[in-house]
């Protein structure tokens, strides 16, 4: 068994991610006493049923008091305004960190409420479905996925060492790299995914009905992947945008320009630069199976009886 690695974890926020930290940090036996904050008395109630935690409370102060690490899962908008909450009351000693999916804007809205006799240490589990609250989470989410920790210049090293061990504790391979890079990988890798998925949706939604209904009678072709995506969680994705705008906005400028690119392929019949560019990509979906990120299973079709209800996002 994996031993205690934290007397007191807190964790402030039980949505899908808050509440798979709790479920995985129980299961594991990571923590010696495992509180669990979030400012709706309803998710409270329900967290309380579920029974993953030793102790709820809508106080997020009162969850960081005494904590040993406090670990902030709630939209990466609100993460500076809980940091202002908890940050007066935090032990000597203590980490806070967050499970934020933009780094920089979020490192800026924390750190100015972190004591110096405290340590901020953010990190983003790069795991996740389209589903929210308290009982979406479950404790298998974060294996075998990637966790980025994105420590500030200057922060404690044994702090970030006990703060990966947590994450690897939990099943994740963890990657420590700075929070501008994050947020530019992940703006390629996530953000603008979203993005796009968002807008063909959009555009979907917008057909004159008729075609709109077989829009959704045909959408195994391809279209009903994006719509998975397409349902994540609004207010989560509108803080990430916002958030990240500047790499969001430098990611979604080259792709546009390849994108027109692609259409002049298409107006000219220009098959040669349309063949070179599907090769191309086909080679990364290979790489991304090797790299254990994906399986090879054909999925257009769906793996329809064994797909799991939770899939990574
Ligand atoms: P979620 O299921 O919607 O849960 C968020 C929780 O935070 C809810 O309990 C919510 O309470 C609370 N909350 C919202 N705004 C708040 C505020 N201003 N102050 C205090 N509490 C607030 O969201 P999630 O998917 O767990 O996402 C949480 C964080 O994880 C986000 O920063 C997101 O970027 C990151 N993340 C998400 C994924 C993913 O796939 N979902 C993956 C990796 C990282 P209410 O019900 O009262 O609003």
């Amino acid at each position: 068994m994996i031993p205690v690695l934290f007397g007191r974890v807190a964790i402030i926020g039980a949505g899908l991610i808050g509440s798979s930290i709790a479920r995985a940090v129980r299961e594991r036996h990571l923590a010696g006493t495992l509180v669990v904050a979030d400012r709706d008395a309803a998710v409270c109630a329900r967290v309380r049923e579920l029974g993953f935690a030793d102790e709820v409370t809508q106080s997020a102060a009162e969850a960081a008091r005494e904590a040993d690490v406090v670990i902030v899962c709630v939209p990466v908008g609100g993460a500076g305004a809980v940091a202002a909450e908890v940050g007066p009351v935090l032990k000597p000693g203590a980490i806070l960190s967050d499970v934020g999916s933009v780094k920089g804007a979020v490192l800026e809205a924390m750190a100015p409420h972190v004591p110096a006799h405290a340590h901020l240490v953010p990190a983003h589990p790069v795991a996740g479905t389209e589903f929210s609250g308290p009982d979406a989470g479950f404790a298998s989410l974060f294996e075998n996925r990637w966790c980025i920790v994105t420590p500030p210049d200057g922060v404690d090293g044994e702090a970030v060492t006990r703060l990966c061990d947590l994450w690897r504790a939990m099943g994740a391979n963890v990657e420590v790299m700075s929070a501008k890079r994050h947020d530019l990988v992940l703006a390629i890798t996530s953000h603008l995914p979203h993005l796009i998925a968002y807008n063909i949706v959009g555009t979907a939604a917008d057909l004159e009905d008729s075609l709109a209904s077989e829009v959704i009678k045909f959408s195994a072709g391809g279209f009903r992947d994006f719509t998975r995506i397409a349902a994540s969680d609004p207010t989560m994705w509108r803080d990430v945008f916002l958030q990240n705008r500047e790499a969001v906005l430098e990611m979604l400028g080259r792709f546009t320009e390849d994108l027109t690119a692609l259409q002049r392929a298409i107006r000219y019949g220009d098959g040669e630069a349309l063949f070179d560019q599907f090769t191309r990509t086909r080679a990364i979906r290979r790489s991304i199976i090797e790299m254990g990120q994906e399986t090879a299973a054909p999925d257009f079709g769906r793996r329809a009886a064994e797909k799991p209800k939770h899939e990574q996002s």
